[in-house]
């Protein structure tokens, strides 16, 4: 057993969360220390996800973060590419396309992500859990040592456990924060006096808090309780998901493998393997359940027995329901097929919108309502309004220019030297000689250039005075 009280009755587990007893109480889960080959796997899966969460906010981008969430401040750059307020079509654009992803990955590929990406899943079992089992040893050591008394091996093993597991919630809390707020102003949180960083601090403390809490004691519970992507799998997955299944026609009926007897059963030999690993206390002999996290434990256990008594592997293993039922091994269908190539475009959009975004966001536009005016030396003017808005790091100091005739650009109101991130507007006139003015609404092209370098050309029109012809505002 891998849990401090029964498991529940298997015929009745479907009324019954695995680690809740029927009075309401938490049954702690001891689950086995897990091994095998998908194990592996996952190992370096997690420790690449980690060396990300851990490094990739020191990376810098001409000094700017390489990557940055700040939901408050929404500003986020990805791959050094700033997106602001400004963005927010793209920013919508991207959340829905993700959960329609998510949608569609889960109906095909099930629970893959809480098993191998969730952070969640990560913490506790590649981090948290194996600190535990390096101070406290295996299930049934930790068992033992939570059932002896307050000797001085115990208070030694839990000072040292909390005080281990206390410095991983702060530093992966804090690793977490600097994706959120940048690596500089985390810094910053550690020079300044608390006064002068209070926001900073009392989220750092938060963020450490919460995951001590979930890492040390709330556990699996967050997968079966809180989050809202496990609460939404029943919805989401039909029969031909492919999640981890156990082959009941294979495997059943199951019992102890007796020498000298003739048994006439199947190649689940009862040995209970793969509910001990399981770190959410599930039978998965009884089907699929909300409470499997995909975490592929019960395969490795069950595939190690399975070499052991000479039978072949993959008794438990990722498969569809439709897979099991019919025997047909078949994992990618058409619909699966199907749903991976929209994904795939689904992807491809996000990107290419994400990648084709301007640096700037240009407009100018006549002056509704105001005719030409004469200006001194034979010249008519019309009055522009230009927005500018920077998206870049760099301050944008715009000039303008009549690129197309001769002619001036006088800019009469604002300021068009635009702050990173900012918006500047302006008011400008367009000067030109009126012997260059043939029609009364002449197309003009003004250059807006920065550092010397034409950054755009917006075409619009000058309203001008044709002898013999009358003046109109088009
Ligand atoms: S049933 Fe298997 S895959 Fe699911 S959570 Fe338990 S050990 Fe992991
Ligand atoms: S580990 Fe395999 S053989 Fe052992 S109980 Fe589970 S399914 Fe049966």
């Amino acid at each position: 057993m891998n849990t401090s009280n029964q498991t529940p009755n298997k015929e009745e587990f479907r009324d019954h969360l695995a680690t809740v007893t029927e009075e309401g109480k938490r049954i702690w889960i001891y689950p086995k220390k897990p091994s095998g080959n998908f194990h592996k796997y996952r190992v370096i899966v997690a420790i690449i996800l980690l060396a990300v969460l851990f490094f990739v906010p020191l990376i810098k981008v001409n000094g700017h973060p390489l990557m940055l969430l700040d939901i408050l401040g929404r500003k986020f750059i990805l791959f050094g590419i700033a997106f602001g307020p400004h963005d927010f079509h793209l920013f919508v654009l991207t959340i829905i396309g993700l959960i329609i992803s998510i949608f569609l990955f889960t109906v095909v590929y099930g629970r893959i992500f809480c098993g191998w990406i969730c952070p969640q899943t990560i913490f506790m079992e590649m981090v948290f859990r194996k600190v535990e089992y390096l101070i406290e040893g295996d299930a049934n050591k930790q068992k033992a040592l939570n059932k002896q008394s307050w000797n001085g091996e115990k208070i030694f093993k839990k000072a040292l456990k909390q005080g281990i597991f206390f410095i991983l919630a702060f530093l992966i809390a804090n690793a977490l924060l600097a994706w959120v707020i940048g690596i500089d102003a985390l810094v910053e949180l550690a020079s300044k006096p608390i006064p002068d960083v209070l926001g900073r601090f009392i989220a750092m403390i938060l963020f450490t808090g919460a995951t001590y809490f979930m890492g040390a004691y709330f556990r699996e519970q967050v997968c079966t309780m809180i989050c809202p992507y496990g609460r939404l799998q029943g919805v989401m997955l039909d029969p031909n998901s492919i999640v981890i299944h156990y082959d009941y026609k294979r495997g059943e009926p199951r019992g102890k493998i007796k020498k000298d007897e003739e048994q006439n059963l199947g190649d689940c030999i009862d040995c209970h393997l793969c509910v001990d690993v399981c770190p959410t206390g599930i039978d998965i002999r009884n089907g699929t359940q909300l409470e499997c996290i995909n975490c592929t434990a019960c395969i490795d256990a069950c595939d190690e027995v399975m070499v052991k008594v000479k039978r072949p592997e993959g008794l438990i293993r990722y498969a569809s329901k439709n897979e099991i039922e019919t025997g047909d091994r078949k994992i990618f269908t058409p619909k699966a097929i199907g749903y991976t190539i929209v994904l795939i475009l689904l992807f491809s959009f996000i990107t290419f919108l994400l990648s084709t975004r301007s640096d700037f966001e240009l407009s100018i536009v006549r002056t509704a309502g105001l005719m030409a005016q004469e200006q001194p030396g034979d010249k008519l003017s019309n009055l522009y309004d230009v927005k500018i808005i920077n998206k870049t790091f760099n301050t944008l100091p715009a000039t303008l220019e009549l690129n197309n005739m001769p002619g001036e650009v006088k800019l009469v109101a604002g300021d068009i030297t635009t702050q990173p991130q900012g918006v500047s507007e302006g008011k400008f006139f367009v000067i030109i000689p009126k012997e260059s003015i043939k029609s009364l609404n002449t197309p003009i092209e003004i250059a807006v250039k920065a550092n010397g370098k034409i950054i755009d050309v917006i075409k619009t029109s000058f309203l001008g005075k044709v002898a013999g012809q009358k003046l109109e505002n088009k």
